[in-house]
């Protein structure tokens, strides 16, 4: 099979905060290199590289806000995250943890960093994806899926190489627990110093890796150190990852959902009436309550 050659490797752009308790770097949509619609069906990663926060009484983290049309995906690498939503969900988001967490036709929800880390305060590493809904789904019910890290499939690579967590999609017949809208493939690899993988996904997946730990030899050809992301063309189907020191690759691939996009704030929905219909449907309560 043909490679998936590199199209560009991406340091992580200047971060920004998300309420005060989330300092991302958003790799898209939000800059020059990944136009909205090139990695669909995902729609935006924001990476809170690793940071350090101090011992706080009071949580920091996102007061109540809406979401419709789409899923958003958090994945904690360090530190722990609460979550409530006003479909009464609720939960701790732990270490190697993923809370996957299908908005579609409206929740409100908060989301702070867990009472008791906030109180010890320490390491805090995370991502928030939002995967996008095809038309026909997003107006269906809210869901929530709780992923452990126990709940995860796991591929061991051979020769201690190290394994493969999937969360969505297979690898190597291993089938990750989220149940998705469209096809996708969501694993972190992690690979011990000089282990590696070789990864096929459909030549027409938009495809990218995002650097969590360590570095990582691409295709023999290319270095892609901690927190780079890595774009792939749409041109063959093989990737093969390296790893010249003890790496975790967060690995996203997905068929395109070729629909018309309309974004604001925090919907994402096909037209901008749909957008209008979604701030008539919040400020009438439609969305549900939630306390801040
Ligand atoms: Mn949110």
């Amino acid at each position: 099979m043909a490679t998936k050659t590199i199209q560009q490797i991406i340091p992580p752009p200047p971060p920004h905060m998300v309420g005060d308790g989330f300092r991302v770097h958003n790799f898209f949509p939000g800059n020059d290199f990944i136009s909205e619609k090139r990695m669909s069906p995902f729609f935006m990663l924001d990476y809170n590289s690793k940071v350090e926060f101090s011992p706080r009484e009071i949580p920091r983290g996102v007061g109540v806000h809406p979401h419709r049309g789409f899923e958003t995906v958090s994945i904690a690498y360090h530190g722990r995250i609460a979550h409530h939503d006003s479909t009464g969900n609720s939960g701790v988001i732990a270490e190697g943890d993923v809370q996957w967490m299908t908005a579609a036709s409206g929740v409100l929800h908060k989301e702070y960093h867990e009472a008791e880390f906030s109180r010890q305060g320490g390491l805090f590493q995370m991502v928030q994806l939002w995967v996008n809904l095809p038309s026909k789904y997003k107006m269906s019910e809210p869901k929530y899926q709780a992923i452990t890290n126990a709940d995860m499939g796991r591929f061991e690579l051979p020769a201690e190489s190290g394994y493969v967590e999937i969360i969505a999609g297979d690898y190597g017949g291993v089938k990750g627990p989220a149940t998705t809208f469209s096809p996708m493939e969501v694993y972190n690899v992690i690979l011990f110093d000089g282990g590696g993988i070789s990864i096929d996904l459909p030549a027409h997946y938009n495809t990218g890796i995002l650097i969590i730990e360590g570095q990582v030899k691409i295709n023999n050809t290319a270095i892609a150190p901690q927190d780079n992301f890595v774009l792939f063309r749409n041109d063959g189907e093989t990737i093969t990852l390296v790893a010249e020191e003890k790496s975790i690759i967060l690995v996203l691939s997905g068929e395109p959902i070729n629909e018309p996009l309309a974004s604001y704030g925090p919907f994402l929905m096909n037209t901008y009436e749909e957008i209008e219909q979604a701030y008539t449907d919040y400020r009438q309560g439609k969305f549900g309550y939630l306390e801040d």
